[in-house]
């Protein structure tokens, strides 16, 4: 017999297909992913495999022997088959549960949203102003930026000759025979509610202003400005006081109050500078070395507005009967009001756009 002749018979000894069903469940058991149990399928299972082979070789074998060795080698086909589909299962099981591991999606993660931009502070600073007085009942007003010189200057008596009525402090609009300017407060406003709205009139007027001024650390010449104006029977500078000491608690905490200094404007009389009660200290650092403050330099004090009661003249301008009526008034620069508010020591920061920096401001960001 040639070992030709041999082979046959060789691949289908017991022996021989034991160890071919040995190997293939080794491999089998050590695939541990779809693509290396792909792999002993192939060289245990497949076409050129020693059981595809062994079978190959029953036609060889004495017709005697052939049942013998069929039922053997079918056997352990099957086992093999049995084995790659067990197989299958726990791989497959597993990949699934590293892919919903690996690939599971956190709904609860916050998302990356392209950057959004922020309320301007300055725009924040209004809405809470107008906020805190709409609570009350009072409405906002607003008018033009670019205003009559008659209702910026003359109807608030700021006569002719002012000095703040000069080029250097205004800003004139050609050509000067239209008589316009660039408005210097939200006063004109207030004129303009009177001139318009029936009485009693409570509003608050927030707004644009400006003046030929300095572009420095604590001067803008575009910035802000909110006013106040009450015109009802029996108004006094009582309920001014109550107004700014409320507006004072609102915008600064709980119990800061205001207090007034004689001043002149020519729209209030009497008028006053309005101080604001140190809402860092509260007035503790005064005359206490050991407790300096920043924000007030240990004065106790901050200097935040103006304010008084509307002169009669100005009433009188706007067709107001002062026999009947009396009112009060108050303005403060927003700008001002937020660099108190978040300690702020350049107000430039609030005209370089920087969203981050917006972003930053307690109370006002959004
Ligand atoms: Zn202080």
């Amino acid at each position: 017999m040639s070992p030709h002749d041999n082979q046959p018979a060789d691949a289908l000894r017991p022996e021989a297909i034991e160890a071919a069903v040995d190997a293939a469940l080794a491999a089998i058991a050590a695939a541990d992913s779809v693509a290396a149990l792909k792999q002993a399928r192939l060289a245990h299972a497949g076409d050129k495999s020693p059981l595809a082979l062994a079978n190959r070789a029953i036609g060889a074998i004495p017709p005697a022997d052939r049942k013998e060795a069929g039922r053997l080698l079918g056997a352990a086909r099957g086992r093999v088959q049995q084995a790659l589909a067990e197989r299958a299962e726990v791989i497959e099981a597993a990949e699934l549960a590293r892919v919903l591991v690996d690939e599971a999606v956190d709904v609860t993660l916050p998302v990356e949203l392209a950057p959004q931009g922020a309320i301007h502070p300055v725009t924040g600073m209004i809405d809470l102003i107008c906020d805190e007085f709409v609570a009350m009942g009072w409405e906002v007003a607003e008018g033009p930026e670019l205003e009559a010189e008659w209702l910026n200057f003359d109807a608030l008596n700021i006569g002719p000759d002012h000095p703040s009525r000069g080029e250097t402090d205004t800003l004139f609009v050609d050509p000067p025979s239209n008589h316009l300017v660039m408005r210097t407060h939200t006063s004109p406003v207030q004129a303009r509610t009177l001139l318009s709205s029936d009485l009693p009139v409570y509003v608050i007027c927030p707004g644009r202003t400006y003046r030929a001024d300095e572009y420095d650390a604590t001067h803008l010449p575009v910035f802000h400005q909110v006013e106040g104006l009450a015109v009802d029977k029996g108004l006094s500078l009582a309920h001014l006081r109550g107004t700014l000491d409320h507006f004072a608690s609102a915008m600064f905490g709980d119990g800061i109050r205001t207090r007034m200094r004689p001043h002149y404007f020519p729209f209030t009389e009497p008028s006053a500078e309005v101080d604001l009660q140190c809402f860092v200290c509260r007035g503790e650092s005064v005359g206490n070395p050991d407790r300096p403050c920043r924000t007030c330099k240990s004065e106790g004090w901050i200097e935040w507005g103006g304010c008084g009661v509307v002169n009669p003249r100005v009433l009188r301008a706007c067709g107001v009967d002062t026999d009947v009526y009396s009112g009060f008034a108050f303005g403060m620069g927003i700008e001002r009001t937020l660099m108190f508010r978040n300690n702020l020591s350049d107000m430039r920061d609030l005209v370089e756009g920087d969203v981050r920096f917006s972003r930053t401001l307690k109370g006002v960001a959004r």
